[in-house]
């Protein structure tokens, strides 16, 4: 018979505001297999932890109950709580009485204290069930994708074949650099892009652990971290790699505002891009009018791209620099010159002489040819004025863009994006620059736009996390996998269709078809158990007898509050 413990937890009063916690530890002690229930106040502290521990040693506990938080950010420490204390830790259940009771019940304390016993009562049940798991491990091929050299890809393969990690680095165009080979100088720190992009290039091209395919594009992947197999085609041929990791830094592209403001109609309007072509040759226009946030931060495209605004300063600065005379403007419809760097150099701007207006999307401005060169009529939102402007040339600050075949690399990939097409990583705080595909990273423009530092800092966050399993040449393969059960198996290949990760294929064993789980590719999703009619597939930790005690262990529970 088990000997289960749970432990309640306050979580200051996140909880313990709402739900009544002594009640619900009381209820937990008459529960079938409960020898022990206490509550903590921080359970997830190291006192709050050691707690537990000593209850588990005082009581041999050999099932652990924790009612908390989410599983999502607190389970793996519970679970090394659970190793510590010299219990497997796949013996531990994690209720969430927190996210699913006293935040979205806050108004209701006594329901959330009725719906958190139901669910301690359902996390008895299973508990009660679970059996000790053995994590397996995988080797890890030794070698590293990047796929794209821009600056972002360029930083992570800089940094991957420094450490000494072979590293195949594609870029579909004919030379790396990305869009900074059309850029002379990053703003706002001013530093020479051929530069930075020659120092890193050289890093990769010395390094005998590089390989750098140009103009090839990665056409096909299978496998799983430690042991994908990626398909590098270029028009010459097409070569097959085996590597363990892949770092995503296939950047943006400058949204092309056609048809907006003129663009393609009238001579002069021009976009970031172009002019910074017209800078680089040392033609500075006597009079520029730049315009933000062109087909950004308005609907249908509502996002701010964050680094247009510091690119018009920065070219605003250099032409007056070299023609101090030049008249320079900027329409605006807020300056996002974030950091103190950028915010110095758009002050600087301003002491150069550089007008920095404002407008409204309701009232955008309006650009006419003339005789010779362009007029720009603005209505000033803070001067309560209209104001017109003579132009050489209308700079159009666009927003960065996913690039044109992003779904094609996220369905080749298997990663998602988001509403705009930029790649999605598996958590903004808690898995920055991973995608939930483990053994996949992302970096720079592709997953958002972003300032070249940034850029850079995130490809060596990237590399950083890419050369982790590399580096420790294996990986943990995850025990709570689904698993086929060949006499009841009939091979339909339902499972196969539903599983996501590719983890399954049907199988000749002893004569007989059927389905079999690649136990380093599930990542435990339930899919194909759910896919099955035939009962064959099931999941370790959630088998058919442990969730039927769950649900039989609520209807038991809710009829008893009820009576
Ligand atoms: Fe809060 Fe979770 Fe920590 Fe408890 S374990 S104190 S619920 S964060
Ligand atoms: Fe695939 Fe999910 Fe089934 Fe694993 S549990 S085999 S990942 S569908
Ligand atoms: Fe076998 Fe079930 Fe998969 Fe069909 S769905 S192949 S019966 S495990």
């Amino acid at each position: 018979m088990a000997r289960i413990g749970v432990f309640i937890c306050h979580c200051g009063h996140n909880i313990a505001s709402v739900v009544d916690v002594e009640k619900v530890t009381e209820f937990a002690k008459t529960l079938p297999g409960v020898v022990f229930a206490s509550h903590n106040m921080y359970s997830c502290s190291e006192e709050g932890l050691g707690s537990i521990r000593d209850s588990i040693e005082e009581n041999k506990l050999d099932r652990i109950v924790v009612a908390a938080c989410t599983p999502r950010t607190h389970e793996p420490l519970f679970r090394r709580n659970c190793e510590r204390a010299g219990v497997n830790k796949y013996l531990f259940e994690f209720v969430n009485i927190r996210e699913h009771c006293s935040w979205i019940h806050a108004k209701e304390p006594e329901d959330a204290t009725r719906k958190a016993m139901n669910l301690v009562a359902m996390g008895v049940a299973k508990a009660a069930l679970l059996e000790p798991q053995t994590e397996g491990e995988s080797n890890v091929v030794p070698v590293a994708l990047v796929i794209g050299g821009g600056i972002s890809g360029l930083a992570a393969a800089s940094a991957l074949v420094s450490q000494g990690i072979e590293t195949h680095l594609v870029e579909k165009e004919a030379s790396l650099g990305g869009i900074l080979r059309d850029i002379e100088v990053i703003g706002p720190e001013m530093t020479e892009s051929k530069k930075l992009i020659e120092e890193l290039k050289r890093s990769i091209e010395c390094s005998p652990k590089a390989h750098i395919h140009l103009s090839s594009r990665v056409t096909g992947l299978t496998g799983f971290i430690g042991n994908f197999e990626a398909t590098i085609s270029s028009e010459k041929c097409d070569e097959k790699v085996k590597v363990g990791a892949i770092i995503v830094a296939t950047g943006g592209r400058e949204f092309i505002p056609k048809g907006e403001y003129g663009y393609g109609s009238l001579p002069g309007v021009i976009t970031q891009l172009e002019l910074e072509k017209m800078l680089a040759k040392k033609e500075f226009p006597e009079k520029t009018v730049f315009i933000q946030c062109v087909g950004s931060r308005q609907p249908g495209r509502d996002f701010c791209s964050r680094m247009c605004c510091n690119t018009s300063i920065k070219n605003a600065i250099r032409i007056k620099e070299a023609k101090p005379d030049a008249r320079v403007s900027v329409l605006h419809r807020d300056i996002m010159s974030y950091g103190t760097l950028a915010e110095r150099v758009y002050m600087e701007a301003a002491e150069k002489g550089v007008r920095f207006m404002r407008y409204s999307l309701e009232r955008i401005p309006m650009i006419k040819k003339k005789d010779s060169g362009l007029s720009v009529e603005v209505y000033d939102e803070t001067l309560d004025e209209v104001i017109q402007l003579d132009a050489d040339n209308v700079v159009l600050a666009t927003p960065m863009v996913p690039i044109d075949d992003v779904k094609d690399v996220a369905m080749l990939l298997k990663v998602p994006v988001d509403k705009y097409g930029f790649f999605l990583e598996a958590h903004v705080k808690l898995r920055p620059v991973e995608f939930a595909t483990e053994g996949v990273f992302i970096c720079g423009t592709a997953r958002w736009p972003s300032q070249v530092s940034e850029c850079i800092a995130q490809g060596l966050a990237a590399a950083a996390k890419a050369s982790v399993p590399i580096r420790e040449g294996k990986v943990v393969i995850e025990p709570i996998t689904a698993f086929s059960d060949s006499e009841k198996c009939i091979a339909c290949g339902n499972c196969v269709i539903a599983c996501p990760y590719e983890a399954i294929e049907i199988v000749e064993i002893d004569s007989k078809k059927q389905a079999k789980v690649n136990e380093a590719q599930c990542k435990g999703c339930g899919n194909c158990v759910a896919a099955c009619h035939n009962d064959a597939m099931q999941q370790k930790g959630f088998g058919t007898r442990q969730l039927g005690a769950m649900i039989d262990a609520l209807i038991k529970n809710a009829l008893e509050v009820s009576e």
